[in-house]
Parts: structure tokens; C-alpha cells; sequence
């Protein structure tokens, strides 16, 4: 198998756990045992998968395979997310609706239809998805939110919250979109911050009575309209100023900022309480307040930080505003209607939208003088998650939950959740729980799970609907099929218990977060049924999502579960970081910035992918993803694996290996395979412990290198010999042994990352049905050498620097050198082989000595020498260099010197002819000498290379014979022309000028132009 055919090979593998009903198998492979509960994040399914979606379904399928094959029970039920805004947004494009008005004239009925069919538009997308990726779940019998039972069991959960007197209505400003008509969670809303430039105005408003003015600041001048009040901070100070003819009220501290190297003048200065109640001019008069206003108040709120200390106040868009409105009986004018557009009232700006009209306002101020100065502010705006438009802060009637009263116990059952990673248990999360604020739950909209409570048309009593019975006892018209969707529902008619009149439902429906966040309970329908299946699944075990489901699903699943059953949902919580395209960017549909999954798994296939986002950084770090990453992957882990497979598999057949009958027990094995097996126990040892705390990226980087350094780069390449040999030797079928335990066990360690090609490797070698249906891999201490490993990571150390001296010294590792000689204190002899081969030197020795190449010599001690023999010192340092470490007196003009030991320093120094390094307090030492026969035998090898290089651009068999003409003298070669015969399978080697053949080249060999041709026998 190649990098080409590799996908065809994972098709095959998916038909083949189809046909077979593998993963079924896997599940009642372990009925009965204990439990490992997983809570599907359900997706929206009325967009296609993108490779976000990948990420997550393949970091989930490791978790979910690796517990299965640890033993326990993972049951696995899909889940849809089919309420909300985002359909309804969708098919509101589809249809060419531009808003409510609009949706309402073409009927909620047929818009609520269509929502429903666009849900699953894209469901075989994601089941194909889901299916290539190798994403086992049970995708049959999902939870769909859409459902009645699902409905019912989320109605009675937020009955549950009406008893407790957690579900009322409120009024208070919130983030309201227009676009869309509805106001926004404050988990919504911190999705959709942006940095944006906004007008930053300075503004006069004139104090009754005087031609004193206060300075206020704003960066809405749309809400100016609405002004009622001035706020000041009661324990500052303000002065009263005047700055080019004019008076100005302002926080000195601020004028101090503002006006900076200008000239103004200090008039008076007073305490902010002073200034309560000063009255103004509005700057605009369209309605007549129905209340006291236009004066100033004080409030905490004020800062110094920005502005001029006076802030000013329109309690209908802001929430602070609204609370100090309520303070001071302040009346709420509100003038702009719900798509965000100035009422009629707003003579010059009727029907624009707010933002839209800033810039006229600015204009207006100016001409009437009240503006003192104009700029640009950049801060961070929130913008609608959905739709991207600017939201607008809009006191506005709407149904919460009272969070802010569970916040204690919010924090509470948060400190049992293991958050992966654990910084955000108390960082983003936590912080955002501490301040949770009320969930503004409803929407006015169509497409979602309706708002259970019905209001009495007479005398306006509120009840809240806990089930479908309950709804049957109290309707007066219970339809025979019942949907409880919109605008069904709104039809049944309830009887008032208190005056027997007319009850209706209130018209909104809930936050579709509410829907997912009721997951735990309502994809059982509990407490309608399943109690105990819901018991046996609460707790969740194990949740996966992305990062930014901290404030969506994450919080509102731990919202609801602390408000029903004061409980964290799931015990542990793995967040995923953003995938991001090659240049960092976020991938969005819009940008188009991204490859499809498909193609992808089309080209490489899905175990290149997986492998890449499990090992390229932590889970919950972002990835860069692009084509050129998974790629190398392929060609970098998984063919190397499957090469050393693909060798084991050639040579065992020729030897008719069977592994029951032939295998050779551990103790009478090499000592490089004890090395191996020592290696693979402590990486399944590893893994284990990396994979309880989820850190699977290091589980996947320690199988990696096991892979491709242990096993392909060291092993293999050390054994090579032994399988080449002809004989069926013991130390032969010993590596047979070793590769087949190393390799079916590294199916089984790889099952869970790369399904496929584990699979593909088990069915070859193994009699069992599935490699995911075996039971993980123990670590047997017993197996463990940690001395066998430290003494070969010792000669791998050895080897490394031995290269490195030769590359040094020019001399390339065809060239085989006479001797390496090492120093070392630890037994290496046993390695003497090894060593060997891997440097390509003819003998290694062992010494407790480094005489042999190494001589000490005397070194001139500047410092000593200056003072002592001053403007002699100079001569005295060459006569000591040249006169070798016995020197004891210099003759320096006929005169002689006594020297002293400390005149100068013995040093150590590689006798001419040796490459010295040393590792690890180890010295090694390469003989460089070069006698004709090593420069022969490194020529013929360097033949020999240059021919199996022509050999394969011949494209000819293994077996096939050739002739060879080459234009070299035939002593060059001297005795090792047979050598290069075996080697390149050469019937004959002909020495001449101009070589013929059927494939002639010209190559460059130690600085020498030689030629050579081949041509088949
Ligand atoms: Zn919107
Ligand atoms: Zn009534």
C-alpha cells in the first residue's frame, strides 16, 4: 500500500465494519460492564460539516474507543439541535422574507414547516461525515430537540423553575438584536464582540437659567435623543472652568486629561453631591416626559477613566440608566422601535435606523452649537452571533430564569467538573459564573420549543404548563394530534381556575440553548420515563465541544442541572481550541478559507486527519489546518508503520513464520528485541497515563516516536540482517517473534487514533474479528529493562556523535573506517555489533583509557607569564607550545629560565588521525587513517548504491540480472568487485572508456565524473 491507495483501503475497512456490525459488537461486546457515560453535543444539522466538526467528532471517537477498549460499556447516542434563530434565519433567506411582519403574512405555520424540513437538510452530509471519519455513534436512534417527548420533558423543567419562582417576567434592558427581533442571552451576546469605530462626542447641555453648560460624553449620540438625566459621581470633584469664552462644568480630574497643555481657567470647584439636581435643557424635546427630568443625578457607576466625569443617562438603552432611572423615578423615553428604527415621534429621523443616524445628529449638535469636539473611538462592540448586526442595549419586556440567585451554587457544582484544560474551571468559566446573570430566556420568534405559560384573557393569572397531561386536564380544546409547536399550541385554550375565563398562551417561544443545555434529561424523556436510565446516565462521564461552548452549551447544561437538580451534568469536560487555516486565520463559510473534509479523506484518508489534529498541539489549543499538513503525515507515521508491517509481512511469508509454532520465548531472544518490547511496555504504560487526563496529543507524540524512532529507525534497521540471512535461524524467527508482538500490539495502541489502518494491520495478521473489539493493551512491568533502554539510548547517543565527527571530517558513512575506540564506565559491549553496522567502522574497542588518541600538551599560561617575564613573556609562550608538556626551563637570548607549574596549563588533545567527542562523560574516538583497502570498499559501496539507483529507474525486478559497464580501472575496485556483484545482482562488471547499455549515466563519486551502463541479461 502506497500514499495513493491508502484511502481505498479505509473504504474497504468501512464496508467491512458495516457488513460485519463491528462497532454493534463493540457495545454488546461489553453489556454488563461498568459504564463510561458520554453526552453528545448535539449539532445543528441545516449546515454541512466543516472541519471544526471533524475535529471534535474525532477527538470524541478516541476518547469513546480507547474507554471501549479499556472495558467499558460507552454507549453512544447521537443528538440534533433543530430550535432557534439560526433556522429560522436560514429559511427566512430561502424565502425571501426580509422580517416578522413578513414571516407572520406568509403564515407560521408554512415558515415552521419549512424550518423542520431545512433541519435535516444536511443530515446525510453528516452522516457520511460522521461515517468517514469512523466517528462511532448511534446515529439510528438520536435525540432530536424537535420532538414532543423532548418538549415535554423541557417544559416540565421549566415548571420546575416556576414553582421554585425562577421563571418570571421581567422588564430590564438587554442586548436586543433588530435584525432578528430578539433580545440575546449574555452568553450569546460574549460571542460576538468586535473592535469597532464609533463617533466620540463631547457635548454641552445648558444649565437652566445660566450660561453655564455641563460636558457629557458619549459614543451613542443616537441615544441622546432619549436623554433624561446627567450623572455625576457624588465623591468627586468637578470645577467649573472657563475655556475659550465659555463656562464648562466638568470632573477636574478629567479636565485635567481632556484640556491637557490648554488654556483654561478655574472658576469654582465643588463635591459632586453638590450638584444633585441642577436642572438642564434637553437637547431634544419630541415627546413630553410623563415624568420629572433633565436634572442631574449621582451614582456610583461614574468613573474617571474616560470622558468628562458626567455620564449621560437614557434609561431605556442602557442598564446602568435604567437602574438609576428607577432610583430617581426617572420616566423611560423610549423612541425607537423593535427593528432599531426612530419612531415617527423623531420628526428628522423617523424610520432610520439608530446607527445610521449618528452622523446627522453629530451635524445638528454642531450647527447648534452644543458640540465641543468630535472624534474616533475603536472599543469593543457586541454584534449579533447570528446575523452580525450592531446590537442595541433596549429595556424590554422578557421571561428570565433566575440565575443570578443560583450563582453560589453555580460555583459550588462547578468545583466537582475536571475541566480540561483546568485553567479555565476558574478562569474564563468561572469568572463567568461568579457574575451569572438572570438567562433571558425568551424569544419573540416561531421555530422553537414555545414558552409553557398561559395567561387568563380576564383576569390576568399566569400558569406555567409542567406535561402534556397537565395540558390535556386544563385545555377546553385539546387537539386530537397534537403538536406542540407554533401556532398549534397557541390554539389550546385553557379554563381559569380562579375566574373560569379564557387563558392563552403567551406568544414566545425559549432560547434554543435551553433545549441543548436540557440534554442530560430530556433525550430520555424523563422524568416521563426512563428514571432509571436517566439515573444510571447523570452524571455524564465525558463531554467534548469547542471552546466556545464555555458560555453556550457548557454553561447553560450546567444552568439547568444546577436549577432542577443542584448537580454538575458531566464530570469531565474536554474544550477543543479553534481549527484555523494555514495562515491563522478563523475558518469561516463566508472566507471560504478551508478544504472540505472531504476532499481530504478523498486524497489521504481519514486516519492522515485524525492523526493530525489529535498530535499536532493539545486538544484545547487552536490548529492551523491545511492539506500539506495531513499529507505529511501520511508519508511521515502512518506509511512508516505500514512499511515495517509490509516487511514483516514479506519476510515471515518466505519463511513460513507462524508465530504459534515457531515463536521463541523472550529470554532466549536478541538483545535489541528485549530492547523493543521493553520500549512498547513502557509506551503502552504511557499512553495509559496520558490518556486518563485526556492529553491525547502526548499519547499520540509518544506512539509516534515509538514508531518511527524505535521501531522503523532503530529496530528494523538493526535487525534487517538477521531476516536477510538465508538460514531459518533462531535469532531469525527470535525478530520474527518480536515484530509480530510489537506490531499487533501497536494495532491495538493505535485503535482508537487510527482505526483504519489498526484494523488493516490486526485482520492481517491476527485471527480475530475486529483489532476494536480487543481489549487495550496492558504494560507488564516485567517487560521493563529501564537499564536495557538507558544503556542502548547510550549507544544510540554514541552513534549519533560518531556521524556527527564524520560529517565533521568530511568522511561519508559509506566510507568504513578502522576503529571506533570508547571510553566508557557502563558495559557496552554487548552493543559492539550494533555499533558497527550502524557507523560502518571495522572494529569497535572498548578502553578504560584515552592514551590511545589522546596526548597532553602544555599550554602557555598568559596570565602568569605577563607579569613574570614581562616583554619576554612572549617568546617563553612559544618556546613552552613547541616544547610539549616536560618542559621545565626556557632558553630565551642565551639566558635560561626556571619555570613553575603554574606558568602553564597541561591540556588534552586528539593525537593527529583521530576524530574525537564524547556523550553523556563518555568519549569516543574515530581512527581516521585510510588504507587503500577501506578507500576500495567505500568506493565499490558507493557503486553499488549509484546501480540499485539506476536499477529502480529501469523499473526492473528484484531477481533480474544485469551486465554492468563502467569507466573505472579494474584495480579501483580491487576485491571488492564480487561484492558489488552480489549486491546489484551483476552477471559481469566490464571495465571501459565509454560504457554502453540500455540505461547509461553520468555520475559525480568522491569529486570523480564516472559512467556507467546497464543493460539487462
Ligand atoms: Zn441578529
Ligand atoms: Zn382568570
Amino acid at each position: 500500500m502506497d500514499a495513493k491507495n491508502y484511502p481505498r483501503m479505509e473504504e474497504e475497512i468501512l464496508k467491512y465494519w458495516d457488513r460485519n456490525r463491528i462497532f454493534e459488537k463493540s457495545l454488546k461486546n461489553r453489556e454488563g460492564c461498568k459504564k463510561f457515560v458520554f453526552l453528545e453535543g448535539p449539532p445543528t444539522a441545516n449546515g454541512l460539516p466543516h472541519p471544526g466538526h471533524v475535529l471534535t467528532r474525532t477527538m470524541k471517537d478516541v476518547v469513546l474507543r480507547y474507554k471501549t477498549m479499556k472495558g467499558f460499556y460507552v454507549a453512544r447516542k447521537a443528538g440534533w439541535d433543530t430550535h432557534g434563530l439560526p433556522v429560522e434565519i436560514e429559511v427566512e433567506k430561502m424565502l425571501g422574507l426580509r422580517n416578522k411582519q413578513e414571516i407572520e403574512e406568509y403564515g407560521i405555520e408554512r415558515f415552521n414547516e419549512e424550518c423542520k424540513k431545512s433541519v435535516f437538510r444536511y443530515e446525510e452530509a453528516w452522516k457520511e461525515m460522521t461515517r468517514r471519519v469512523g466517528f462511532w455513534i448511534n446515529m439510528d436512534n438520536p435525540y432530536i430537540t424537535l420532538e414532543n417527548d423532548y418538549i415535554e420533558s423541557v417544559w416540565w423543567s421549566l415548571k420546575e423553575a416556576w414553582k421554585k419562582g425562577l421563571l418570571f417576567r421581567g422588564y430590564k434592558v438587554t442586548p436586543y438584536c433588530p435584525r432578528c427581533g430578539t433580545t440575546l442571552s449574555s452568553h450569546e451576546v460574549a460571542q460576538g464582540y468586535k473592535e469597532v469605530e464609533d463617533p466620540s462626542i463631547f457635548v454641552k447641555f445648558k444649565i437652566k437659567g445660566k450660561d453655564e453648560y455641563f460636558l457629557a460624553w458619549t459614543t451613542t449620540p443616537w441615544t441622546l435623543i432619549s436623554n433624561v438625566a446627567l450623572a455625576v459621581h457624588p465623591e468627586e470633584w468637578y470645577v467649573k472652568i472657563e475655556y475659550e469664552g465659555e463656562k464648562l462644568i466638568l470632573a477636574e480630574e478629567r479636565a485635567a486629561v481632556l484640556l491637557k497643555g490648554k488654556e483654561y481657567n478655574e472658576i469654582d470647584r465643588y463635591k459632586g453631591s453638590e450638584l444633585e439636581g441642577i436642572e438642564y435643557e434637553p437637547l431634544y424635546k419630541f415627546v413630553e416626559p410623563e415624568k420629572k427630568c433633565w436634572f442631574v443625578i449621582l451614582a456610583d457607576f461614574v468613573t474617571m477613566d474616560e470622558g468628562t466625569g458626567i455620564v449621560h443617562i437614557a434609561p431605556a438603552f442602557g442598564e446602568e440608566d435604567y437602574e438609576a432611572g428607577r432610583k430617581y423615578d426617572l420616566p423611560v423615553i423610549q423612541l425607537v422601535d423593535l427593528e432599531g428604527k426612530f419612531k415617527e415621534e423623531v420628526k428628522p429621523w423617523a424610520g432610520k435606523f439608530v446607527k445610521d443616524a449618528d452622523r446627522e445628529i453629530i451635524e445638528d449638535l454642531k450647527n447648534r452649537g452644543l458640540l465641543v469636539s468630535e472624534h474616533k473611538y475603536s472599543h469593543q462592540y457586541p454584534f449579533c452571533w447570528r446575523c452580525d448586526s450592531p446590537l442595541l442595549y433596549y429595556a424590554i419586556e422578557s421571561w428570565f430564569i433566575g440565575m443570578s440567585r443560583l450563582r453560589e451554587h453555580l460555583v459550588k457544582n462547578n468545583e466537582k467538573i475536571n475541566w480540561y484544560p483546568e485553567y479555565i474551571k476558574h478562569g474564563r468559566f468561572g469568572e463567568f459564573i461568579r457574575e451569572a446573570r438572570d438567562w433571558a430566556l425568551s424569544r419573540k420568534r416561531y421555530w422553537g420549543t414555545p414558552l409553557p405559560v398561559w395567561v387568563c384573557q380576564k383576569c390576568g393569572k399566569e400558569i406555567c404548563i409542567g406535561g402534556i397531561e397537565e395540558l390535556r386536564q386544563k385545555a377546553i380544546n385539546f387537539p386530537e394530534k397534537l403538536d406542540l409547536h407554533r401556532p398549534y399550541v397557541d390554539k389550546i385554550l385553557l379554563k381559569c381556575e380562579e375566574c373560569g375565563g379564557e387563558m392563552k398562551r403567551v406568544e414566545e417561544v425559549i432560547d434554543a440553548w435551553y433545549d441543548s443545555g436540557s440534554a442530560p434529561f430530556a433525550q430520555w424523556h424523563y422524568p416521563f420515563e426512563n428514571e432509571k436510565v436517566f439515573k444510571e446516565n447523570f452524571p455524564a462521564d465525558f463531554i467534548c465541544e469547542a471552546i466556545d461552548q464555555t458560555r453556550g452549551w457548557f454553561y447553560s447544561l450546567l444552568a439547568i442541572s444546577t436549577l432542577l437538580f443542584d448537580e454538575a451534568p458531566y464530570k469531565n469536560v474536554l474544550t477543543l481550541g479553534l481549527i484555523l487555516d494555514e495562515k491563522g486565520q478563523k475558518m469561516s463559510k463566508k472566507a471560504r478559507n478551508y478544504v472540505e473534509p472531504a476532499e481530504i479523506f478523498q486524497k489521504y484518508g481519514a486516519d492522515a486527519l485524525r492523526w493530525y489534529l489529535i498530535s499536532a498541539s493539545p486538544p484545547w489549543q487552536p490548529k492551523r489546518f491545511y492539506e500539506k499538513v495531513v499529507k505529511d503525515v501520511l508519508s511521515k507515521f502512518l506509511l512508516t508503520l505500514w512499511n515495517v508491517f509490509s516487511f514483516y509481512e514479506t519476510y515471515a511469508r518466505l519463511d513460513d513464520f507462524d508465530y504459534g509454532r515457531d515463536a521463541v520465548k523472550c529470554e532466549e531472544r536478541e538483545l535489541i528485541d528485549k530492547w523493543i518490547l521493553s520500549r512498547l511496555h513502557n509506551l503502552i504504560k504511557n499512553v495509559e497515563e496520558k490518556m486518563e487526563v485526556f492529553e491525547v496529543h502526548k499519547a499520540a507524540r509518544a506512539i509516534e516516536e515509538f514508531v518511527i524512532e524505535d521501531l522503523s529507525n532503530w529496530y528494523l534497521r538493526n535487525s534487517r540482517k538477521r531476516f536477510w540471512s538465508e538460514e531459518r535461524s533462531k535469532e531469525k524467527m527470535a525478530g520474527y517473534s518480536t515484530l509480530y508482538e510489537v506490531l499487533t500490539s501497536v494495532a491495538k495502541i493505535i485503535a482508537p487514533f487510527t482505526p483504519f489502518i489498526a484494523e488493516k494491520i490486526y485482520l492481517e495478521m491476527e485471527k480475530g474479528e475486529s483489532v476494536h473489539l480487543c481489549d487495550y493493551p496492558e504494560s507488564s512491568k516485567e517487560m521493563i529493562n529501564e537499564e536495557l533502554e538507558e544503556r542502548m539510548e547510550t549507544v544510540r547517543k554514541i552513534v549519533e556523535e560518531a556521524r556527527a565527527l564524520r560529517a565533521k571530517h568530511g568522511i561519508k558513512l559509506r566510507r568504513p573506517l578502522k576503529e571506533i575506540i570508547i571510553v566508557a564506565d557502563k558495559n557496552l559491549e554487548e552493543f559492539a555489533g550494533l555499533i558497527k553496522d550502524e557507523i560502518n567502522v571495522k572494529n569497535v574497542v572498548f578502553a578504560t583509557e584515552d592514551n590511545q588518541f589522546m596526548e597532553e600538551i602544555a599550554k602557555p599560561n598568559y596570565a602568569k607569564l605577563g607579569p613574570k617575564f614581562k616583554e619576554k613573556a612572549r617568546q617563553v609562550a612559544e618556546a613552552i607550545e613547541k616544547a610539549g608538556k616536560e618542559i621545565r626551563k626556557v632558553e630565551i637570548d642565551g639566558k635560561e629560565y626556571e619555570l613553575s607549574e603554574e606558568d602553564f596549563i597541561i591540556e588534552k588533545k586528539a593525537k593527529e588521525g583521530y576524530a574525537v567527542g564524547s556523550v553523556d562523560g563518555i568519549t569516543i574516538a574515530l581512527n581516521l587513517v585510510q588504507t587503500p583497502e577501506l578507500i576500495a570498499e567505500g568506493f565499490a559501496r558507493e557503486i553499488v548504491r549509484r546501480i540499485q539507483e539506476m536499477r529502480k529507474e529501469m523499473n526492473l525486478e528484484m531477481e533480474e540480472r544485469i551486465v554492468v559497464e563502467i569507466d573505472i580501472d579494474k584495480e579501483k575496485l580491487g576485491e571488492w568487485e564480487n561484492y558489488v556483484k552480489n549486491e546489484t545482482r551483476s552477471d559481469e562488471i566490464i571495465y571501459k572508456r565509454q560504457p554502453e547499455g540500455e540505461h547509461v549515466k553520468e555520475w559525480e563519486i568522491e569529486g570523480e565524473k564516472i559512467n556507467i551502463g546497464i543493460r539487462r541479461k
